[in-house]
């Protein structure tokens, strides 16, 4: 079995810059789970499908086709052969994925998928539940967090303009949903390194996470 790095944390911490640059730097694949979601949500929407319907969301959940790439320098994903990286970035998806992926048949439709892609692992996966649920056997565990008006200040950079209040609001929102839930909530595994990103650059932190996982290969 090839090394599975895990990495959860709560939106904009940093996840899915460091998951990429970890990944490139070691030659290992990368997931973005939280794509999975968005692209399920993204689906839901396009059908006419209440996001806030738990039970018509569960009823269409084996509808759509996923393919998720796994190159850490161009990830891609595709719904029924679309490619579909731009738009679940957009506002409607963002704003009900979090109800999407609270319903639990989502979660296990997803998880079966998440497994298969990790298959003989050397990848590093990133989301919520990766630590806890998905691969509670992960070598190197990590859950970066960041001050919330910190985390609100990248996520505005990255939309040309975002306004830095709403956009703080919103991933509060998201993340007390994300946490609350009761199907594989946002929680850190015991057997975490956890890293406040806060202070550091990005650089920093890429090589925080390289040297746990060189050190964990040392241990293998
Ligand atoms: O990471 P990202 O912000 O793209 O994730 C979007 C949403 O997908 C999260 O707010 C969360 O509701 C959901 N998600 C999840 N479990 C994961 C990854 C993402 O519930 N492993």
């Amino acid at each position: 079995m090839g090394v599975v790095v895990a990495m959860d944390g709560p939106s904009g911490s940093g996840k899915s810059s460091t998951s990429r640059g970890v990944a490139a730097r070691l030659g290992l694949r990368y997931l973005d789970t939280g794509a999975m979601f968005r692209a399920v949500t993204w689906w839901m929407l396009e059908h006419g499908v209440d996001p806030a319907d738990a039970g018509a969301v569960a009823a269409h959940v084996d509808r759509p086709l996923l393919v998720s790439g796994t190159d850490p320098r161009r990830p891609t994903i595709t719904v029924d052969g679309t490619d579909v990286a731009g738009p679940i970035r957009g506002p409607e998806v963002t704003a009900a994925v979090s109800a999407v992926s609270a319903v639990p048949a989502v979660r296990e439709r997803l998880l079966r998928e998440q497994r298969d892609v990790i298959g003989d692992g050397d990848i590093v996966v990133e989301g919520r539940d990766i630590g806890t649920v998905v691969a509670p056997d992960a070598a190197v565990k990590v859950y970066l967090t960041a001050d919330a008006a910190a985390r609100a200040l990248r996520r505005a950079a990255e939309q040309a303009g975002a306004d830095v209040s709403a956009t703080e609001q919103d991933l509060l929102r998201r993340d007390s949903i994300d946490s609350g839930r009761a199907t594989a909530p946002l929680s850190m595994a015991a057997d975490a390194h956890h890293l406040d990103t806060t202070p550091y650059t990005l650089d920093e932190v890429v090589d925080r996470v390289v040297a746990l996982v060189v050190e964990a290969r040392e241990d293998a």
